[in-house]
């Protein structure tokens, strides 16, 4: 079967440094490892997000160099049994090839983070009515008080500093109440959880804004994206609740060398468990 994408990596890859690196990664390419995702033309603040800078073994001197160039860089994402594999591809100059480990870890603690300050102006959904102007929805009338028929809604938040932007709308938006972050809403949730140290440490963690790197709702996606193989703690439990259909989402939660899994549920209190990051 033919893949493109593995080799144009391939290919671009013959002049990226670290060089012992470099040919790991194309090592890894002729066995088979294969291209998760290909980001284009972000800039070095957005890589640096996609990279998880504090997780890089090896290329990190190589890389945190490579995102001072000016310009624009594609990231390409490799993961293998045993790591995961990065490529920055700036625009202009040398690919480099880094190396994390094969789970995602957690971030330096946040000294001062707090609640309070994590909160936040809601967002509401912009709405474009008959003669172009913008307006922000909420429920089933705008701020400004027209009926939601009249306004076209369009997958985009409202700006209040939009040159078309309601004026009235852009003021109640912004006396609108500051909403919790999620740190908070899922503290929150969890105060109902089984008391134990499970839901104690992801407790104390998330005051502290532990990173939370997955929030679904629904009732299939966490089939993709729940990784039940990574838990160690209280699996069996969350499995079967997870089985059962009755969940209302799922929940990770990224702190010290945990990921806690976080299972809500309708009517019954939420399920937790967790596994080592290492
Ligand atoms: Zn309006």
């Amino acid at each position: 079967m033919p893949e493109p994408l593995r080799d144009r990596l391939r290919e671009q890859l013959a002049s990226a440094r670290p060089e012992a690196l470099r040919d790991e990664l194309i090592a890894e390419l002729d066995q088979g490892a294969a291209v998760n995702s290909w980001r284009l033309g972000i800039d070095a603040d957005r890589a640096r997000e996609q990279l998880r800078m504090h997780e890089i073994l090896e290329g990190g001197p190589e890389a945190t160099s490579a995102l001072r160039t000016e310009g624009r860089f594609g990231v390409v994402e490799v993961p293998t049994a045993a790591f995961r594999y990065a490529a920055i591809l700036p625009s202009d100059g040398r690919p480099v090839v880094v190396r994390r480990p094969p789970r995602r870890q957690a971030g330096p603690e946040r000294p001062g983070w707090t609640f309070a300050a994590a909160r936040r102006r809601p967002d509401f959904t912009c709405g474009i009515a008959a003669d172009d102007s913008e307006h922000a929805v909420s429920g089933a009338t705008t701020l400004c008080g027209l009926p939601v028929e009249e306004v076209g809604l369009v997958l985009s938040h409202f700006h209040p500093r939009r040159d078309k932007a309601c004026p009235s709308c852009a003021d109640e938006a912004a006396a609108a109440p500051s909403v919790p972050c999620g740190q908070e809403r899922l503290h929150a949730i969890i105060a109902e959880a089984e008391p134990g140290p499970l839901r104690d440490d992801l407790r104390a963690a998330l005051e502290r804004g532990a990173e939370i790197t997955l929030w679904i709702s629904g009732t299939d996606l966490h089939k993709q994206y729940a990784e039940l193989d990574q838990l160690d703690e209280n699996r069996a439990a969350v499995e079967a609740a997870l089985a059962s259909g009755v969940h209302a989402g799922v929940a990770h939660v990224l702190h010290g060398p945990w990921r806690s899994t976080v299972v809500l549920r309708e009517n019954h209190p939420p399920l937790i468990g967790r596994g080592t990051t290492t």
